[in-house]
């Protein structure tokens, strides 16, 4: 086996309990981050020939692998997320299926099955060693196969010094699950030209593009009086609410659009006759639409203002930005990547991520990151797996792309 190390790295990582928390204040949003940073991360990173490896107030474990040939002059960072999504993650016992047979898991005792008639994907793993849950908690492997996958990469690297590269820095953050993580990234305490976060899902996944996003509150202002008298007299709030939502073009909803469509999203709606509030998300791939799908929403605002007197008041608050933007002015990074993957026989597939990533903040602090397969399927839940082949895979990647020498 050529990386003897990945298969117990990532199990040890997986059954430490890493859950964010989106209700906390604090950063890291759990003390189990801080911990698996500090007792289990740190003392690896030194332990496989990191240098210069410190704990950062923001949540991050940095280190160094410095380069080896002068010639390489890029400095190119490695980005993992510790955190889990939001999913028991309390007492991970993960299933080791080795020789996939094609057939139906059944995840422990649970009555749960990973079935290829539900989960198409299982078919192509036939022949691999698959990794599941046992059907009680999410796996983690968004994203502790990225971490295994970067620790493993540096271990290797540090073992053979045939291998020729450039200065590397890694980052093993918190929070992206929350979407709160990369807000406190350190940019200028990185200092690479550019970096990959390796937290996607299967084989030859290369992605730079994400949604822009922004979120809408809106709170609607009723006047509530005795519904027998109420004629010419009652506004009801939680109609202005159904008002506001019926205005907003039909399709343009998560569960119509796929692709590079974009969306309004109702994540909530509450209240009473006197006052109500709703909560959209809005989500696009391009600037320009992205900018009128807000300008629309102000819109209605005013027209219902216009009519009513002001009972429609709207907070619009943007969250990240399309990383394509900062990517597409040197595709470097991609082209990088592209030919390492053709290289090592795995086809690149480009797609645009339908959500945010760590790399999209990062990419606007100045560090293009794109994110790249680390490997894992049906993430977020207890169907989630990951084939230890496509984990090596890639390790073979990262490795690729940080002795990749200019032709
Ligand atoms: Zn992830």
């Amino acid at each position: 086996m050529k990386y003897p190390n990945l298969l117990n790295r990532f199990l040890t990582y997986v059954k430490v309990n890493t859950r964010s928390d989106e209700t906390s204040t604090t950063t890291p949003s759990t003390q189990s981050q801080v911990d698996f940073a500090t007792n289990i991360l740190i003392p690896e990173m030194k332990r496989v020939g990191l240098e210069n490896v410190y704990y950062l107030p923001n949540g991050y474990a940095i280190g160094t692998l410095p380069a080896n040939d002068p010639s390489f002059t890029r400095k190119i960072g490695l980005i993992s997320h510790m955190d889990t999504a939001d999913f028991n993650a309390e007492g991970v016992n993960p299933q080791i299926i080795e020789n996939y047979d094609g057939e139906v898991i059944p995840l422990g005792q649970s009555g749960f099955n990973l079935d290829p008639a539900d989960f198409a994907s299982l078919k192509k793993y036939k022949g691999q060693t698959l990794i599941t849950t046992d059907g009680t908690t999410l796996l983690g492997s968004d994203d502790k196969s990225g971490i295994a996958e970067i620790m493993t990469a540096i271990e290797y690297l540090s073992g053979h010094p045939e291998i020729k590269h450039g200065e590397i820095r890694v980052g093993f953050g918190p929070d992206e699950e929350i979407g709160v993580g990369a807000d406190k990234f350190d940019a200028i305490d990185f200092d690479v030209d550019f970096a990959y976060t390796v937290d996607g899902g299967p084989l030859g996944e290369l992605q730079f593009e994400t949604f822009s996003a922004a979120s809408a509150e809106i709170t609607f202002q009723g006047r509530n009086v005795h519904p027998g008298t109420a004629k010419g007299q009652m506004i009801n709030a939680l109609q202005l609410a159904i008002d506001f939502h019926n205005q907003l073009p039909n399709g343009d909803r998560p569960e119509l659009t796929d692709g590079y469509e974009g969306f309004y999203h109702l994540m909530n709606v509450e209240g009473t006759v006197e006052e109500a509030k709703a909560s959209y998300i809005i989500r696009d791939f391009d600037t320009v639409t992205f900018e009128k799908r807000k300008e629309f929403m102000r819109s209605i605002t005013n027209k219902m203002n216009e009519k009513r007197g002001e009972r429609v008041h709207l907070e619009l608050k943007d969250q990240y930005y399309n990383m394509r933007q900062v990517i597409e002015k040197d595709m470097t990074p991609i082209n990088i990547a592209k030919a390492v993957m053709n290289k090592l026989d795995i086809k690149p597939i480009i797609e645009p991520i339908r959500g945010g990533t760590d790399g999209s903040k990062i990419s606007f602090m100045g560090i293009p990151t794109p994110n790249i397969f680390a490997g894992g399927e049906n993430m977020h839940g207890r169907f989630e797996y990951v084939s230890l082949q496509t984990m090596e895979r890639a390790v073979d990647t990262i490795i690729g792309i940080v002795s990749y020498k200019d032709e």
